[in-house]
């Protein structure tokens, strides 16, 4: 793996402030993890957190799933790029004339972030996909629009562990996948229905993992992100 995979756990800063998510990362360090910010962060702390973020070194996927017309999308994702972030994300079902958009936004900054998918939610199951046209299984959908995001030259997409390893076998090499939904062997699953471990979902094609309370909430933060990256080190 090339260094630019390293670390490949991203920290989820579900902080309702900066001031509350500062506590953590004042202890974290840029070669332990990379954090993300998502829309409650962000609407309360805005693109100067991000900039500190940034500025200490860190690589920082800004999670705010950018979803409306080309245009807009456009001039959002070059917003974004010109924060400097490692990473962001628009929902593949704005189609492709979107995220061709989105692509344009991203190189217009002179950056090059990673552009990433959302394809179905995970919160959606098969009769919430009806309810709002989608026929076929999430998994039908997620595959689908997966492929979509590829083909208009994505760089990858988030997805559960449940999917990565149909996705791997069916996407390029190449393609991204971000992984939540994982929890360290013995740790709380909290709200999350289906977990994964870090190496399990690593071995099954996972490329980044998400974790948010198994860090955010332990006692020793460091010392769990240390014990996650020598596991996924010694598979590599
Ligand atoms: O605390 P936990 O590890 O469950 O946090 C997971 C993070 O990943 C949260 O920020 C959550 O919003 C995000 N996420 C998720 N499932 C998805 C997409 C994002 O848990 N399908």
């Amino acid at each position: 793996m090339a260094d630019r995979d390293q670390p490949r756990v991203i920290v989820a800063l579900d902080y309702p402030d900066a001031q509350s998510a500062m506590q953590l990362i004042t202890r974290l360090a840029p070669d332990l993890c990379r954090l993300k910010i998502g829309k409650e962060l962000f609407t309360r702390s805005g693109p100067r957190l991000v900039e500190d973020l940034v500025a200490r070194g860190f690589d920082v996927f800004l999670d705010l799933k950018f979803h409306d017309i080309p245009n807009t999308v456009a001039s959002a994702c070059h917003a974004a790029a010109e924060l400097g972030v490692w990473m962001l994300n628009v929902h593949a079902l704005g189609g492709e004339r979107m995220l061709l958009a989105a692509k344009e936004g991203v190189a217009r900054a002179g950056q090059s972030p990673l552009l990433i998918a959302v394809t179905v939610l995970t919160s959606m199951d098969a009769s919430d996909l009806a309810a709002v046209g989608l026929s076929g299984t999430p998994l039908d959908n997620v595959l689908r629009l997966a492929h979509l995001a590829q083909q208009s030259g994505l760089d990858g997409v988030v997805c559960s562990s449940q999917e990565t390893a149909t996705l791997r076998e069916r996407l390029d090499a190449g393609f991204q996948l971000v992984t939540p939904g994982i929890r360290p062997a013995g740790s709380q699953a909290d709200d999350q229905r289906r977990v994964m471990t870090p190496v399990d979902a690593v071995r099954s094609g996972s490329d980044y993992l998400v974790i948010g309370r198994p860090v955010t909430r332990a006692d020793d933060p460091v010392r769990v992100l240390r014990t996650i990256n020598a596991e996924l080190s010694a598979l590599t």
